[in-house]
This record gives structure tokens, C-alpha cells and sequence, in this order.
């Protein structure tokens, strides 16, 4: 049964001529106890959906759709059922931990508050549950005195796992976790993330633009372009073998791990995706597709079947397209 189900969600920052559409119709479903990635360059809208799932967005977003967590719909929750859903419910991994932890509070404070809150936890017991949870994720429970710049940057993420897992959420929101780290503690902390979510069947959403860490992570994959999901199908699959173009070009443009050919020379993505506040017509990635036909840039595609559990948005899925020739990218 689905934990999480993401129906037609749109976010739209500001409005009138100055709206921005981050996310423009995005249907996505996770199964309990299973890790589902979230790829796609920056300003693709990866973030404005990971907030949107906790509503945490600000005031300026509209949002449109539904959110069902555990068949509740988070978008339309009271704020007493939001506030106990986001340390019980879910809870979120962001990429900048020294922004996220205060810095004039020792970290085990930090940590104990959300069990204090909700658990109405004695001191003691806080403490002690403190202790626990940073043996959890590798750090000595005496750590809990430190304060966050007495902490490597690691370490400080450790710190902020530490915490989404306080209170026991069924779902970790993890966006780009280990961006900020350098490779071999992006390494490191992405095992204890795999580690902690299999050993609590905590169902995982990991967001992150290296496809390479997301294959090797998550059951499943969406790719995001533009504020939609562009493709979505099981994580080895859509590395390996992407329906998209913009999916495929993604996965070239990210060493493989283990091949060291790659790694020395990624092929790179030519272009940036587009500013949502000035989208192009049509398939939003006509402009930089290698594949693209003289329909695309008038014929926007909705996501479609692929097969075996597969699905893309793109004229040559399932058979369309394929009469038309192929035009040169234009230079984005
Ligand atoms: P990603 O996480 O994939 O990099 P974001 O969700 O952060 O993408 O951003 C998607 C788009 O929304 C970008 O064009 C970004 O500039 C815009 N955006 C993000 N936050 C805001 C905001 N608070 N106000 C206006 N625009 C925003
Ligand atoms: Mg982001």
C-alpha cells in the first residue's frame, strides 16, 4: 500500500505576470518501506516538492492537488494534525546542516527538543534517547554536549539524521543529503541512511541531481524537468536505460560508479534547463533534446506507460513520433 501518494501537485510561487510554476502537475506514489529517488538539475523544482510534502513552503507559494500521507491529505490538514504528522509522520534531511542546527545550542539540546515536545519525554529519558540515537548514526552518545561547530560536516549530518529519526517517522524527506559532503563521506552517509531506513522500514524520498547515488540508493526513480516528472520506473532501469532523452542525458552526464572511464570524463549536459517563469513551448526540453521531432515544439507530453512498470513523457515512448525526423538541438 502506498505511504505516500502525490496527486496532480502544483506550486506556483507568486502570482499574476511575476508567477513562478516550480511544480506543474506531478504524480508520484511510494510504497511503505521502499525508497523512491527524485532526480533532475537545479531549478528543476526537486526542493519546492520535498517542502510542499510538509508544507513548509512560504506564504508567497499557492500549492493545488493533494498530498496523501497514509491516505491523509497533508495539504488541507488542521495545524495541531500538521505539526504532530511532521516529527511523526515524516521528517526531513535537508543539504545544509550547519544552516539547519542552531549554533548557540549544544547539539544533544537540539536533538531532545522534538522528543520532549512530542514525546512530553522526562529529561532523563530525552537524554538517554539522545544517547542512543547518535550511537545510531556513529557518533559517541558524549558528542551530545558539542556544540554544532565543534562538529565536522559529516558529523553535523549525522546530527541531522539523528534527528529526523527522533521521533520515528514512517518517512525520511532527504533532499540532496550528501551534496555539501566531500565523496568519501558522501559515501559513508549515504550507507547509514540505506542502513537506518532498512533496519526501521522507514520508507525513503531522496532527492539528489546525481542519478549515479540515486540508482545505487532507491528502488525507484522519477526524473524531474521543468517542475514535472518526465520519467518514472525502477532505479536500475532508468540509469541504465532511460526512456527519456532528458533521462538519458542525465545518467551520461554523471561518472558510473565503478567505472572509472566515466569518472575521469563525465560527457557533461549542454544547456540549463529552463527559468519556469519563461518556459518554451511545447516539450519544455525541445530546446536541448538530441531526439527532438517538429511536433515537440508545439506538443507538450503527458506522462505515459513505457511497460514494465515504466513510465515517460516523451513523443518517442510508445510508439509515437518515430515517422517525424529528427531536428539538431537548437544551442540552448
Ligand atoms: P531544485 O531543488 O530542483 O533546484 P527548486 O525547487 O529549489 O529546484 O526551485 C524550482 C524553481 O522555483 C526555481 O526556478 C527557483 O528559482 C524557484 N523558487 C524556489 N524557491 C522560490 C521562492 N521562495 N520564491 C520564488 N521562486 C522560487
Ligand atoms: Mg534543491
Amino acid at each position: 500500500m502506498s505511504l505516500l501518494e502525490i496527486e496532480n501537485l502544483t506550486v506556483t510561487y507568486g502570482s499574476g505576470a511575476a508567477a513562478v510554476p516550480a511544480v506543474r502537475g506531478v504524480d508520484l506514489s511510494l510504497t511503505a518501506g521502499r525508497k523512491l529517488g527524485v532526480a533532475g538539475e537545479s531549478g528543476c523544482g526537486k526542493s519546492t516538492l520535498a517542502l510542499a510534502l510538509l508544507r513548509l513552503l512560504p506564504a508567497s507559494a499557492t500549492l493545488g492537488g493533494r498530498i496523501l500521507l497514509d491516505g491523509e491529505d497533508v495539504l488541507t490538514m488542521k495545524w495541531g494534525r500538521l505539526r504532530a504528522v511532521r516529527w511523526a509522520g515524516a521528517s526531513i534531511v535537508f543539504q545544509g546542516a550547519m544552516h539547519s542546527l542552531n549554533a548557540v545550542h549544544r547539539i544533544g539540546d537540539q536533538i531532545a527538543e522534538p522528543i520532549v515536545l512530542h514525546h512530553k519525554a522526562a529529561p532523563g529519558a530525552a537524554r538517554r534517547r539522545v544517547g542512543e540515537l547518535l550511537e545510531h548514526v556513529g557518533l559517541p552518545a558524549s558528542r551530545a554536549d558539542a556544540y554544532p561547530h565543534e562538529l565536522s560536516g559529516g558529523q553535523r549530518q549525522r546530527v541531522m539524521i539523528a534527528m529526523a529519526l527522533a521521533c520515528e517517522p514512517r518517512l525520511i524527506v532527504a533532499d540532496e543529503p550528501t551534496t555539501a559532503l566531500d565523496v568519501m563521506i558522501q559515501a559513508q552517509i549515504l550507507r547509514l541512511i540505506e542502513q537506518l531506513v532498512a533496519e526501521q522500514s522507514i520508507s525513503l524520498l531522496m532527492i539528489s541531481h546525481d542519478l549515479a547515488v540515486l540508482a545505487d540508493t532507491c528502488d525507484r526513480l522519477a526524473v524531474m524537468y521543468a517542475g514535472r516528472v518526465v520519467e518514472e520506473g525502477p532505479a536500475r532501469a532508468v540509469y541504465d536505460a532511460a526512456e527519456h532523452p532528458y533521462g538519458r542525458a542525465l545518467s551520461a552526464a554523471f561518472p558510473r560508479i565503478g567505472d572509472v572511464a566515466s569518472r575521469r570524463a563525465p560527457r557533461g549536459l549542454p544547456g540549463d534547463p529552463p527559468d519556469p517563469a519563461a518556459l518554451p513551448s511545447g516539450c519544455a526540453f525541445h530546446p536541448r533534446c538530441p531526439v527532438a521531432v517538429a511536433a515537440c515544439d508545439t506538443q507538450d507530453q503527458a506522462l505515459r506507460d513505457a511497460g514494465a512498470g515504466r513510465r515517460a513523457a516523451c513523443v518517442h515512448v510508445g510508439g509515437g513520433g518515430g515517422g517525424e525526423a529528427v531536428r539538431t538541438p537548437r544551442a540552448p
